[in-house]
């Protein structure tokens, strides 16, 4: 299986050949068009998986978006899907938190979630759960701010509709508090389309706690 997050990057390598088969020069298009088969070609061999029956349909100049949306949706099968917490999880992870919101009880798609996030809009309030390097659910939550503005995800780090998150952090010792925070993605599953290294989520975590 691949990644969530090692798909988003085939995705958007898909798009780039898509680009490439616009442009009018043949000599160079070959060059790149080569560099990014290949690199699709490796994110499924490290994971051990042939890929080259997709390879052989993306490697061609005619091909149309709709295509290559219908390649890609094949290429999805091999994506490991996030694993959705259960609710008694869930509470755990929050149990400190009064009047919980619980996610929503959407259709997810899971194999496009490297984590769950879901806003409480009547408490202006982000949650998010996700899984450490060693496989534990993990959770933060903190103030998402109701206004969206455009500018750049400090999770995803793609151009987006942004909001400022802020975490409360531990109590300083006079008992006053600290709130750290960013930009993110005020839709957490458009930021999970564009996130392409899970370390980019690790490292937000990191930088506002
Ligand atoms: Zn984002």
């Amino acid at each position: 299986m691949i990644k969530v997050y090692e798909f988003a990057q085939v995705m958007f390598k898909v798009n780039q050949l898509l680009k490439i088969y616009k442009t009018n020069d043949p000599t160079t298009n070959k060059a790149q068009k080569n560099i990014i088969l290949d690199e699709i070609r490796a994110i499924y061999i490290v994971n051990g998986i042939d890929a080259s029956e997709y390879i052989t349909q993306l490697d061609d100049i005619r091909l149309s978006k709709t295509k290559a949306n219908m390649i890609l949706s094949e290429m999805k099968q091999f994506v490991e899907p996030f694993e959705m917490p259960s609710a008694k999880q869930v509470e755990k992870l929050f149990k400190k938190v009064k009047k919980l919101k619980t996610p929503p009880s959407d259709q997810y798609d899971l194999q496009m979630m490297s984590y769950l996030g879901w806003n409480d809009y009547s408490a202006n309030r982000k949650y998010i759960v996700y899984k450490d390097s060693k496989g534990a659910f993990q959770s933060i939550y903190g103030e998402l701010a109701p206004t969206k503005v455009k500018g750049f995800c400090s999770i995803c780090q793609h151009e987006s509709d942004v909001s400022l998150f802020l975490n409360k952090t531990k109590a300083n010792s006079d008992g006053t508090y600290t709130k750290k925070g960013d930009y993110i993605c005020h839709d957490s599953n458009v930021c999970n389309q564009h996130l392409d290294d899970i370390e980019k989520l690790y490292h937000f975590i990191q930088k506002i706690k």
